[in-house]
């Protein structure tokens, strides 16, 4: 085992876009477990879009990291050491860690991964993690597709919109996907069964594609992305239309608001019911959502996919890579491999 240990602290608050000189690379010692304690070897490393926002100084339901801090993110890993009952050498685990090769994280707070044929250790950070569990309430309960219903997804490949567009159809719902490129809507329409795909990069105008792709108008909406694909969408809105949303990562690295809620007049006509949603809000249930999006993995029927960044040193552009649309399914750092 290495003796040294690499951590990413946050380097400099970005203004605008983020680049690699937003994050430091740190050698430490590899800490030692206390009393309750596991010391976790970091086998895939999550990158996430929300994490632009714990870049800001400000306040907002995921604190504001301090700049040398060192930035959290769930990882999938293995023991090396174990300082609590539960937890022993070899196993593998998923916790809330950090941006770093080795971490010693409280067991209580840590919960088995058992991968498989269809289930691969990266899974537990994409459809078996967080943002399936995001997909997988805010399709449910938020949006609550129907059959016949039409239901639009942006940021339809990416982790939780490639998810949600799938549970959308597992309920009848006719789907269309927004996505950046022509690769992704080969795989929404191809692989995830979304009725049809857009490539806004290709398109110019979003309200007539989506008029096209969705003749009927839209139903739900469930928002990853906000800004002109969501005004689009606005105007698309059926009498008692559900819109969760989830994310605005097109306004992330915006310093200021440039728009005004100028599309507000429309859920008027429309009486369309707009609820944020955020995930940690239904913890309580995160067991149950796991059992169900784990049968639906296992046995095939809901198609999931990984992009991997390999090296823990690339771990800044895997994140830069988010808001370039690098990913297809959930974006993963692959930091090492497990132990023989
Ligand atoms: P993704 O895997 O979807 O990755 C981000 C994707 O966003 C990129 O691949 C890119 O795809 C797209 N994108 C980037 N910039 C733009 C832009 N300017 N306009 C349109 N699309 C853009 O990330 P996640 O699935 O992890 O997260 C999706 C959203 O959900 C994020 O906004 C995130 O913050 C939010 N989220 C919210 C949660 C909650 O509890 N509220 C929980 C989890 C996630 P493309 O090629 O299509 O442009």
């Amino acid at each position: 085992m290495s003796q040294t240990n690499r951590q990413f602290v946050l380097g400099k608050r970005p203004e605008g876009k983020p680049d690699r000189d937003t994050f430091e690379l740190e050698e430490t010692g590899i800490p030692e477990p206390k009393h309750g304690e596991v010391l976790v070897r970091t086998l895939f490393l999550s990158v996430d879009p929300y994490m632009r926002g714990r870049m800001r100084d400000r306040e907002s339901y995921a604190d504001p990291w301090d700049v040398g801090e060192p930035m959290a993110g769930h990882v999938v890993g293995e023991v090396v050491d174990s300082e609590h009952d539960d937890w022993q050498a070899g196993e593998f685990v998923f916790g809330n860690g950090s941006w770093s090769e080795y971490a010693t994280l409280d067991g209580d707070d840590l919960t088995p991964v058992e991968p498989s044929a269809n289930v691969p250790l990266e899974s537990y950070l994409g459809v078996l993690g967080m943002p399936g569990r995001t997909a997988y309430f805010g399709t449910r309960e938020v949006v609550e597709p129907t059959p016949g219903d039409t239901v639009a997804v942006s940021g339809a490949a990416g982790a939780v919109g490639s998810t949600v567009g799938q549970l959308a159809s597992f309920a009848g719902a006719r789907v269309v996907g927004f996505a950046g490129s022509d690769e992704k809507v080969d795989y929404l329409e191809d692989d995830l069964g979304f009725d049809a795909g857009i490539n806004y990069k290709e398109t110019d105008d979003y309200r007539a594609a989506l008029d096209e792709a969705a003749p009927e108008g839209v139903d739900g909406y469930f928002d990853n992305v906000g800004g002109p694909i969501s005004d689009a969408v606005f105007t698309q809105l059926n009498v008692d239309a559900r819109v969760a949303v989830c994310g605005q990562i097109a306004t992330y690295n915006d310093e200021g608001v440039a728009t005004g809620p100028r599309k507000l007049p429309l859920l008027i006509p429309s009486r369309a019911r707009v609820q944020g949603l955020l995930v940690g809000d239904y913890v309580a249930r995160f067991e149950q959502a796991n059992a169900r999006l784990q049968e639906w993995v296992e046995s095939g029927d809901l198609v999931h996919r990984e992009s991997i960044v390999d090296g823990f040193e690339n771990a800044p552009d895997a994140f830069l890579g988010l808001f370039e649309g690098d990913n297809i399914g959930k974006q993963v750092v692959n930091v090492a491999e497990p132990s023989e």
